[in-house]
């Protein structure tokens, strides 16, 4: 709905210079004219048309506090100025429409990546350590002293230099040399390492079914 606020002004100005109190205005025996002028004012200023300016002094009240809010907040950057206008220490560069357009080369910028970064790394590591937790770090390939220690584990006697080929033990080990029952005892435990490590033939997804093997030959 559009006022004339124009007209309607001029009516309250005529009807306000007669009149504080319609009541007395409209009383039977007032002055024809008086009573003419509050009547003119009346008939304009109807509720709709009293509702309808209320709505515009509120919206404009609510659009100027807003316009308040914005031009505060842009005073208070100015104020304590981030130290990169590019980004806005923000650490990204935006467009006028507000897409991104990259990340700043700003100190601000680096920082913020350096932090990032170190939280990324942190929770990486920290994943890690849990992952790692009641494990071992075993290398892939075995060393030559780690193939030998299981050997010794095996078979104690791999660990007394020449101990097979003692004549009487010989007999008893049909004649296989102690450095051949050695470099047989390597070659297993190889294979058993290579168990371990992953590269043999077990693996996790295999675990049940080894384990169900197991099971069976031991109760079957
Ligand atoms: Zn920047």
């Amino acid at each position: 709905m559009t006022i004339d606020k124009a007209k309607l002004k001029a009516l309250a100005e005529a009807a306000n210079a007669v009149t504080t109190d319609v009541n007395i205005t409209m009383a039977v025996g007032a002055d024809p004219v008086e009573v003419k002028a509050v009547q003119d004012y009346l008939q304009m200023a109807m509720p709709q048309a009293v509702l309808a300016l209320l709505a515009e002094v509120e919206r404009l009240a609510s659009s100027r506090s807003k316009k308040e809010r914005e031009l505060e907040q842009e005073l208070e950057v100015w104020r304590n100025g981030p130290s990169c206008w590019t980004c806005g220490d923000t650490g990204d560069v935006h467009d006028i429409t507000g897409e991104w357009r990259g990340e700043c080369d700003c100190l601000t910028a680096q920082l913020i990546s350096g932090n990032q970064q170190r939280d990324q790394l942190k929770a990486e590591n920290g994943a890690l350590h849990k992952e790692l937790e009641g494990k071992a770090l075993v290398p892939v390939e075995p060393s030559d002293g780690l193939l030998m220690s299981m050997a010794i584990r095996s078979d104690h006697a791999l660990g007394c230099p020449g101990y097979y080929d003692k004549k009487v033990l010989g007999r008893a080990n049909s004649g296989v040399s102690h450095a051949r029952m050695l470099e047989c005892a390597l070659g297993e435990m190889r294979k058993l390492h290579e168990e371990v490590v992953g590269t043999g033939f077990y693996s996790p997804e295999k675990d049940a079914d080894y384990a169900a093997m197991a099971k069976g030959a031991v109760h079957g």
